[in-house]
Order: C-alpha cells, then sequence, then structure tokens
C-alpha cells in the first residue's frame, strides 16, 4: 500500500517534498481542549508572546533559506488586539521578499470577518483541523461548555473555503474510543469538504490534561499502542494520498515524536509537506501540545540540515524557493 501510495505521490505532486518554516508565536489559548498540553487549564505552563521583531527575523529566515512559505501557529485568541496584531504581522511578513513567502495561519476559531481581514492581509492558506470527523467523538474531547463546539468548527472550515483560502484539515489518530470506521469516515469527510492539504498525526499523550490522565490511568499508552497509533497514521496518509491524489499530506512531527523514522515513513507513504521548526529555540519547551516533542533542544539551522537529510533518504527532493501550494486547489478552478 505505501510503494502504491508513492507512486501516486510521485505522479501527481512529484516526489518534491516541499518546506513550511513552522512559527509557533504564542501558547496563550482561550481553549481547554482536554488533549492539548497548552490548554487553558493548564496551569504549569508558562505563556509566552515572542516579540514581533523576532516573529520577523525568524520569516526572514525562512525567506533567505528558501523555505517557499511559513507557517504561523498559536493558541486560539478571539480579542481585538489579537485580531489586530496577526493583521499587521501578516503585512509585514508578506512585505519580505516582496510577497515571496507564501502564508498558512493556523490559530483557530474566528469570525468570517476575521479571517476575511486576515485574508486580505496577506494569508493564502489556514490550517483548522476537525481533530474527528466524528462529531461524538470530537464531544468526547473537548468540554461542553458551548465553547468547543464540532459545528462550528466545521462552519469555520466553510467559511474559509468561501473567503478563498487554501484549507487544510485534518484529524488526531489513535484517539480513545476512535474506531476504524471513524478515520474512514474522516477520509470522505476531507473529499467532501474539497481540502487542499491534509495535516494528521498520532495522538500523543500530554501528562498534565484530562485526557493524557484517563489515558494513562487505563494503562493504554504502552510502546505498543503508541506503535500502533503511528502506524495507523501512516496508513492514514497513504489511503488519503491513494484517495485524494493532487492534495498536499503533511508528514507531521507528531509522527516523529512516536518513532525517529515517523517523518521519513510519512514520506514514503504518501506525504509531500514538511514543518521544519523555527519557533525560537527558548520558547520550544512552553509549546509542548504532547509530551516528548522533539527536537527541543535543536536550533533552526539543525532542523533544516536535518530535515534536508531525511527527504535525500527517501529519495525525494526539496522544492526550494517554491510555495508548493497544493495542486489540488488550481485543479479545482479549472
Ligand atoms: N490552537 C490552534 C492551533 C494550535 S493546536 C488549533 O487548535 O487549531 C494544533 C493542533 O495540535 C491541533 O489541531 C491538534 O490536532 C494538535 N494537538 C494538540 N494536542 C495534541 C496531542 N496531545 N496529540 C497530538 N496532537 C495534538
Ligand atoms: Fe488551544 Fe489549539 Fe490546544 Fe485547543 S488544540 S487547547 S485551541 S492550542
Amino acid at each position: 500500500m505505501y510503494d502504491a501510495a508513492y507512486a501516486v505521490k510521485k505522479e501527481w505532486v512529484g516526489n518534491v517534498d516541499y518546506y513550511r518554516g513552522l512559527l509557533e508565536f504564542s501558547n496563550r489559548c482561550i481553549k481547554n481542549c482536554r488533549y492539548c498540553g497548552i490548554r487553558r487549564g493548564n496551569k504549569q505552563v508558562e505563556r509566552f508572546d515572542t516579540p514581533r521583531e523576532d516573529i520577523l527575523a525568524m520569516a526572514r529566515w525562512c525567506y533567505e533559506q528558501k523555505y517557499g512559505s511559513v507557517t504561523l501557529q498559536s493558541g486560539e485568541r478571539q480579542d481585538a488586539a489579537f485580531i489586530d496584531y496577526v493583521e499587521g504581522l501578516l503585512r509585514d511578513v508578506k512585505a519580505i521578499g516582496n510577497g515571496a513567502l507564501g502564508i498558512t495561519l493556523c490559530v483557530g476559531e474566528q469570525t468570517k470577518e476575521t479571517y476575511q481581514r486576515w485574508y486580505n492581509a496577506g494569508a493564502h492558506r489556514y490550517l483548522l483541523r476537525i481533530e474527528s470527523s466524528n462529531p461524538k467523538l470530537y464531544a468526547t474531547l473537548h468540554p461542553q461548555d458551548g465553547n468547543h463546539k464540532w459545528k462550528v468548527r466545521k462552519a469555520c472550515l466553510d467559511t474559509l473555503a468561501e473567503i478563498g483560502y487554501q484549507v487544510g484539515t485534518g484529524v488526531m489518530i489513535g484517539l480513545p474510543g476512535q474506531t476504524l470506521d471513524d478515520l474512514a469516515e474522516d477520509v470522505l469527510f476531507y473529499k467532501k469538504q474539497n481540502i487542499a492539504m491534509i495535516g494528521m498525526g498520532p495522538y500523543v499523550v500530554h501528562h498534565n490534561t484530562p485526557l493524557g490522565k484517563k489515558v494513562r490511568e487505563a494503562g493504554v499508552d504502552t510502546p505498543a499502542a503508541r506503535a500502533e497509533r503511528l502506524r495507523l497514521s501512516i496508513n492514514m496518509v497513504a489511503v488519503t494520498r491513494l484517495f485524494l491524489k493532487d492534495v498536499n499530506i503533511a508528514a507531521t512531527t507528531a509522527m516523529q515524536t512516536l518513532h525517529p523514522l515517523g517523518r521519513e515513513m510519512a514520506l514514503k507513504a504518501g506525504a509531500n509537506i514538511l514543518m521544519p521548526l523555527v519557533t525560537l529555540p527558548q520558547f520550544r519547551s512552553q509549546y509542548q501540545l504532547y509530551d516528548n516533542k522533539p527536537c527541543l533542544e535543536e536550533g533552526q539551522e539543525q532542523c533544516r540540515d536535518c530535515l534536508s537529510s531525511r527527504v535525500a533518504s527517501v529519495g525525494d527532493t526539496v522544492g526550494w524557493g517554491q510555495w508548493g501550494d497544493s495542486p489540488h486547489f488550481f485543479n479545482n478552478l479549472k
């Protein structure tokens, strides 16, 4: 199956992998997702905001390294100050090299007006994982406080597409209570939503979260269980490539958390996007969505060199200096 998926990747998107420099610029979050290490309720986390000039310096570094694109990610905030801040930041990132950098945003659920403002300011791709296409499973992963609704998340995906963003989504794999049918439905959901980019990966325990504690207490976070979550994740990459063909699929960091070669496995099974960390090293330990996130000690240069050798090791090349947009998005417009 992996070989077949790799052949489809080669035919439809080429064996060229694209980089998006991943800048995790703040861990402040109004949400309380039960799986996530930077949820509002985790009082053990020191909160940080990367100074604006540092974000811009890192984005400029990505441009100089010919990364082609950056992804700006943070916890979720919906206040006016944050919306204005992101808008200004986008304009400044866009100005680097006169619009040379592709920009993906990943900062959660927002109103249509906000998404539109950010689109106008220069973001053209948006990542918002549906986490699970099964609303019942979604409900078990989030507090029932009216602020974590599956329907709202789904509506956000529709709005983003309406505005003209290239929309990315994805799910966590190996969640407690998740079935193979759920995973099959997830792939069908990508198809139904006409999704251009997929970012998915294994669920990984964070020790100080309600879900992480439950999983640990139930004794189901064994090495064998983690290996199974990784295997399912790589299988999901392969199946998604075989089924959707011309989309972008990320080899995500969570895959590497469960196996040192997790991302290579994903590239060989059809993934074509890598997101080298360019988060400032001093903030990496405070942006731990899950335990054992790799690369905490590395600097951005090491992440670049390490990933390039990973790409070469599977026989692919890097699409330096290119946005690497999803062909699906444009094939759709034809
Ligand atoms: N706040 C934004 C972006 C940051 S979180 C948002 O939620 O969209 C980005 C992704 O990290 C989430 O969509 C989720 O799928 C993933 N994530 C969070 N906790 C995780 C965990 N314990 N294991 C695996 N992935 C996790
Ligand atoms: Fe916040 Fe995103 Fe983590 Fe949910 S997954 S708690 S929205 S950072």
